[in-house]
C-alpha cells in the first residue's frame, strides 16, 4: 500500500514536523505562512480557494493577504501544493496526502477527488513518456477530468421537464 502521511491523525506537534520536513526536503526555507498554509492544507482537503485559506489563518494572527497568495504560488510551483481551476474566477487548493486526481463538474465548479490503483504509478510513467517525446524536465503534473456532476444532472433532466 502506497505509506500516507494521514496528516489528520496527527497531533498538532507531529504535523508541525512533518511540515517542517517536507519544506527542508523542498530546501525551502520554514517560514511561518509555509507553516500555516501546508498545516491548513493538510488538514482540509474540501479544495480551500486562497481566500478561504486567507481568512483561515489570518484569524489566528494577523497575516497579509499577499504573502498567502504569493506562498501558495510557491508551494505550486515546489509542486507541493496542487492548483486547480474549476471555471469559477479563483483557484483552489490541494495538498495531495495520497496521490489522486480531479473530476470537475463544468456547470457548478465542483471538484471531487478520484483514487486510482497505482496512479503515482501510472503519472511517473506519463513524466518520463513526456520527457522522452519532448526533450523537456518535468517537474510536476496534476490530471484533471471535466464533466457534469450528478447534481447538475438531475437539475438538467428537471429542467427539461417542465
Ligand atoms: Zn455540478
Ligand atoms: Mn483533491
Amino acid at each position: 500500500m502506497s505509506e500516507k502521511l494521514a496528516a489528520g491523525n496527527l497531533s498538532p506537534e507531529q504535523n508541525l514536523e512533518e511540515v517542517e520536513s517536507l519544506l527542508r526536503d523542498h530546501h525551502l526555507k520554514v517560514t511561518k505562512p509555509r507553516l500555516k498554509i501546508l498545516q491548513y492544507l493538510m488538514s482540509h482537503h474540501n479544495h480551500p480557494t486562497a481566500a478561504t485559506i486567507f481568512a483561515a489563518i489570518s484569524g489566528q494572527e494577523p497575516t497579509y493577504r499577499a504573502t498567502v497568495y504569493n506562498t501558495l504560488n510557491k508551494l505550486v510551483d515546489e509542486g507541493i501544493v496542487v492548483e486547480i481551476k474549476n471555471g469559477d474566477d479563483s483557484l483552489h487548493y490541494d495538498f495531495m496526502v495520497e496521490p489522486h486526481f480531479h473530476i470537475i463538474c463544468k456547470q457548478c465548479g465542483k471538484i471531487a477527488d478520484v483514487y486510482y490503483p497505482d496512479f503515482a504509478t501510472i503519472e511517473k510513467k506519463m513524466q518520463l513518456e513526456a520527457e522522452k517525446q519532448t526533450g523537456f524536465v518535468t517537474s510536476t503534473s496534476h490530471l484533471e477530468i471535466f464533466g457534469i456532476c450528478s447534481d447538475c444532472q438531475e437539475k438538467n433532466k428537471k429542467n427539461k421537464s417542465n
